[in-house]
């Protein structure tokens, strides 16, 4: 039997998975629009109640209460709107509809889940309530499903974002897959033209910015036609230990800081390019995730790495490409045992100082960059060049696999 072109059962599978992630999608707009809504918001800051900082409950009265007041409504609206889901695929197609009845069971555990925990029954949390369980993270916020990490943001970093419960793709699309808000963000290379947008864009997302140069004179950014001086740090590429305090007491380090020597091949062009855009960055990395110790730091610290579109394509500069690979290829190394988030920044060419002829505006990527990274991406692909979106993701791919399997 067939309803269609595809096989009845294919059918099912497809109402199946579809309904799970209706039902996850439910729940994260529900969980928005609780926050926005004082109403729905009175009932869900029950949930807001409950926990220390190191995720235990306050006391067993007010983590029961919460489960009534909040986990428990929550699941009914997935519950109705799974259902409303079933009853308009039924019309269309019953095949469909019957696959539906999955997101209907899924939304039932957590009916029973907040029903358990509700009643005060002592197993129920330690199997039901996997987001909130106390004791060490084990990993960084994870990219695509929400674990215990990334959710713990949404208590103790921005109530106003990271609604996601299961799928981060609602975040994602929402652009709250990561907040900037009150984080202080220190970019290196800030004297530069990408250095100098990047702080206006992180500045426009409510972040406190560091400027680190190498240049003497402070540096100044353009806020609405005002200029507003950034606080600035000094330093000389080969001394990155200089900068081991003001790491330990950031939340996101942008190494940006590089050199194009272009047709240069001299040993001394050579040695330039690797010690400046390789080494360096690595060096400052090493440092920075040493300051990675407790949980709120594996949750809320990050690198922000520029590797640059060069890690994949031409940039018709030899010692770019291959110092800047080399970069690249360390940070793909690295990110297999990150202790917190590791972004990369691959950018193609925009107009600067070094290079008048970019045809893509440095104000523009800045603000690119900084949506993408609220968007959650890892890799942070910035370039008029088509090739690069499938190019990149694939080498990183391999190249991962490949260190992967023959590194420990
Ligand atoms: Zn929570
Ligand atoms: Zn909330």
């Amino acid at each position: 039997m067939t309803s269609g072109n595809l096989p009845i059962w294919t059918m099912v599978v497809i109402g199946a998975i579809a309904s799970v992630v209706w039902a996850e999608a439910i729940r994260d707009l529900y969980h928005v629009i609780a926050h926005r809504i004082p109403k729905l918001y009175r009932w869900h800051v029950w949930h807001h109640r409950v926990f220390r900082q190191d995720l235990t409950p306050f006391n067993d009265r007010i983590y029961r209460q919460a489960q009534w007041y909040h986990d428990l409504p929550e699941s009914l609206v997935m519950l109705a709107f799974g259902a409303m889901l079933g009853m308009a695929i039924w019309l269309r197609s019953p095949a469909l509809a019957w696959g539906t009845a999955a997101g209907l069971v899924y939304s039932l555990t957590f009916l029973f889940g907040a029903i358990v925990r509700g009643s005060g029954v002592s197993w129920a949390r330690d199997i039901t309530d996997l987001t909130h369980l106390p004791g060490p993270f084990l990993a960084p916020p994870s990219p695509w499903f929400v674990n215990r990490t990334y959710h713990w943001r949404h208590h103790f970093d921005n109530q106003n974002a990271y609604f996601c419960g299961a799928l981060t793709w609602v975040d994602k699309l929402m652009g709250t897959a990561l907040s900037l808000k009150g984080k202080t963000i220190a970019v290196t290379g800030a004297s530069g033209t990408l250095g100098r947008s990047l702080l206006a864009a992180l500045t426009a997302a409510e972040a406190n910015v560091i400027a680190v140069s190498s240049k003497s004179e402070a540096i100044a950014i353009e806020i609405n036609g005002e200029t507003v001086p950034i606080k600035t740090v000094t330093w000389q590429v080969g001394n990155e230990t200089a900068l081991a305090d003001l790491l330990e007491n950031i939340d996101i380090l942008v190494i940006n800081h590089g050199i194009n020597v272009h047709d240069d091949r001299t040993p001394e062009a050579i040695e330039k390019s690797y010690q400046i855009n390789a080494f360096s960055g690595w060096r400052l990395l090493e440092l920075f995730l040493k300051t990675v110790r407790t949980n709120t730091d594996i949750a809320k610290k990050e690198v922000w790495i520029n590797t640059s579109e060069a890690e994949a394509t031409p940039a018709f500069s030899p010692l770019y490409e291959l110092s800047k690979r080399t970069l690249g290829d360390l940070i793909t190394l690295r990110r297999l045992d990150a202790p917190c988030t590791i972004r990369k920044l691959i950018l193609g060419p925009f107009k600067s100082n070094l290079n008048p002829i970019g045809i893509m505006s440095a104000e523009w990527v800045g603000k690119q960059i900084v949506k993408k990274a609220k968007a959650g991406d890892r890799n942070i692909i910035v370039t008029i060049n088509p090739l690069t979106f499938v190019a990149f993701p694939l080498k990183e791919f391999f190249v991962s696999l490949y260190f992967r399997w023959f590194t420990r």
